[in-house]
Parts: structure tokens; sequence; C-alpha cells
């Protein structure tokens, strides 16, 4: 955006604060939305101050301070700001973009922490945002129109999840190829305002792909699948997530109810920004008891780790999960979601409660019914 269309866009912001809250009924209840400004509790953390921390960086009022960066990158991009403030009023800011493009200007100035310098170094040099030198291998799969995405998460910090899937796939009956040499999509490169960074990636995954000749990527990863949509050309392939895909193949699934009260946590990437919601609703309501949240889908509560906040602010991005699996604890006996961003952080914050990742459910399912 150009520095005039970003000040007509925080103009429009009339500074209500109610963002920060779900529903705002005197006769319902409300909870606190916005995991930035409650955490750490000033108005700059919040999505109106915020903006006017960008306005004050674009008239040059604003200089380069320790809070400057907290402020910046102290928020999940979760997007939960934007959706309360489009069921309120008639305004239509996309804050996360807006956000994004405040750090991509900080970028550009040499403002960004040290974190994130330190990830864009491992991605060059290993591929891979966890800077994996030893990659796992798999049988060469080069067959059928569907190429799952793994996605660096699920292939090195998660894989029982990638392990999920691959069986889920399998038990469909689907043939399907894996890219031997998987580059990262450049999700946490883009969403801390690294995009020039970025670019490269982008390149090796687009030829990589077009060499496949795959017609459908399917993704775990619903932060792979909104870079995919949001910061890569278009492809001419379909893009799913696992959820959509197996919701469309669940009657070819012989699955059994596993008898357990479940609560699903929103991605955000995959609820907010891509608009889904209902896919998971559906394989969880077959395969298990579905118990909601009180802040759920367009109002869920974030992990706490999107946005480059679990490399630089890890306090924050524990805090968050922390209060997601109070919240998840009232509700059921198991947490599950369908990211292996959130997965991993609310895994950390768990204390005792069981965390899964959907196609890790449904895997045990099949598994059950064997
Ligand atoms: S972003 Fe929207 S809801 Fe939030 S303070 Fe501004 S106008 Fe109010
Ligand atoms: S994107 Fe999320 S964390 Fe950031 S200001 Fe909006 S509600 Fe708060």
């Amino acid at each position: 955006m150009r520095s005039e269309e970003l000040k007509r866009a925080i103009y429009r912001c009339g500074k209500c604060k109610l963002c920060s809250i779900t529903t705002f009924h005197p006769a319902r209840d409300y909870l606190p939305l916005c995991p930035s400004g409650t955490y750490y509790k000033y108005q700059a953390f919040y999505a109106p101050g915020r903006l006017e921390v960008l306005r004050g960086i674009l008239d040059e009022e604003v200089g380069n301070t320790g809070e400057l960066l907290k402020i910046a990158y102290g928020c999940t991009l979760c997007g939960a700001c934007h959706e309360k403030c489009k069921e309120i009023s008639s305004i239509d800011l996309n804050h996360a973009e807006i956000f994004e493009d405040m750090r991509n200007r900080l970028v550009g100035r040499g403002i960004l922490p040290e974190a994130h310098r330190e990830i864009t170094e491992r991605v060059r040099e290993t591929g891979n945002a966890y800077g994996v030198t030893t990659k796992k291998t798999y049988p060469s799969r080069r067959s059928g129109d569907t190429l799952y995405f793994i996605g660096c998460t699920s292939r090195y910090r998660e894989p029982e999840i990638m392990d999920s899937m691959i069986a889920v796939l399998e038990a469909i009956g689907e043939e399907f190829s894996i890219l031997d040499d998987e580059t990262c999509c450049g999700s946490v490169l883009f969403r801390t305002g690294q995009r020039d960074a970025a670019r490269e990636l982008v390149e090796r995954n687009i030829r990589a792909i077009e060499e496949s000749g795959a017609k459908r990527l399917v993704f775990t990863c619903p932060g792979c699948m909104m870079t995919f949509k949001k910061n890569y050309p278009d492809l001419g392939v379909e893009l799913l997530h696992s959820t959509e895909f197996i919701a469309q193949h669940l009657n070819d699934l012989k699955v059994r109810h596993l008898g357990m009260n479940v609560t699903y946590h929103d991605p955000c990437h995959l609820g907010r920004h891509l608009g889904i919601y209902d896919a998971p609703r559906e394989i969880l309501n077959r395969i298990a008891n579905l118990h909601e949240m009180k802040r759920t889908r367009e109002q869920a509560w974030c992990c706490g780790s999107g946005g480059g906040v679990k490399s630089a602010f890890g306090d924050f991005a524990l805090w968050t999960a922390g209060e997601r699996v109070k919240e998840a604890k009232l509700t059921a006996d198991v947490l599950t979601s369908a990211c292996p961003f959130c997965k991993r952080n609310l895994a950390e914050a768990s204390d005792g409660m069981e965390v899964y990742d959907i196609v890790e459910l449904v895997k045990l399912a099949l598994e059950v019914q064997s």
C-alpha cells in the first residue's frame, strides 16, 4: 500500500476499541479478543493504538525505540480485530495486511527482531525455517494429480501430523506425490515483513510444483495454504486444506466414533484468513463429540504463535496459548486444531490436556476400525 492509502485506511478507524472484545451486546458475555493488547496492557498494543503508531511512523513522528519493535512485531496478525470491526461497522480495514505492511516498511529501515533475521538466515542456508540439515526422505512418490505440500513445521517439528495425513491419503486411496526437496513456502518471511527475502522461495516452489504436474495441492498447514493463495501468483492448481479434502472424502473412509469429548480451536489462518470453519467441524462431528468454546469461529481466541510472535516474543506466545487451554478445559477433555503451529504452541501450554491435529484423530479413528 502507498503511504497515502494507508493513512486513509487508518483515519477510518473511529478508535471505539470494540475490536478488543468479543460480542458487546449488554445481555451477553464478553471476553478479550486481542491477545496483544490483553497481554501488554497498553493502548498501543490494541488494533486502534497500533494503527495510530503506524500513522506516526508514516508522518515521521515515531522514532526507533525498543517499544516500537515490540508494538510492531508483538501482534500475532490473528485478524480478530478485522472480523470484529467488520461485524459492528461498515469499515473494512484489513488490519493484518496493514500491520504486515507496517513491518515491511520497518524492515526496509533495518528495524526487525533479531529472531526474525535469524529465521531468514536459516531459510537461506537450509531451505527450511528450523535450519534442519538432516532431512527425512520418503520413497519417491510421483503419481496422481494431488501433491501433499507438507510445510516446515509438520515436516520437522510435528511429524505425526505429516505421517497421519499420509496414512489418511492412503486410506482414501488417493494417488499423491510429495516434493523430494520441499522448500519453505515463505509464510514466516511474508508475515514478518521480509517480502524480498521470500521471493526466491516462491520461485523455487513454483518451479517444483510446475515440474510435478500436480493439479491439486493439499496442505496440513493453513499458513502455507494462505501464503500460496495470497502471496503466490495463480498457479492454475486447486488449493485445499487437509480438512476440506478429508471432508470431501469422509464417506470413502471407514471411520469409527472415538467416543471422545473434544473441542476445536479455529486456527487464525484457516478460519479468519481463509474462511474455512465448517469442514473441520464436519469431520469432528463424525468421529467425536464436539463441544464449542465460547470464543469460536470469527471470534476465536488466537493460539499465540503466528505472525513471528513465537520466535521473537516466546512469553507472550505461551501466555496466549495458556489462555486458550484454560477455555478448552472448561469445555471438553481433548483439544483439537487443524494447524501444526497451533498444535505446537497449545501442546506446550497444555498443562496435561491432550492436544491433537484433526488428521491425527482421523488416523486414530481408522486404526480403531482395523
Ligand atoms: S478497528 Fe474498528 S472496531 Fe477497532 S477501534 Fe477502529 S473502528 Fe473500532
Ligand atoms: S491482529 Fe490480533 S493480536 Fe493483532 S491487534 Fe488484531 S486482534 Fe490484536
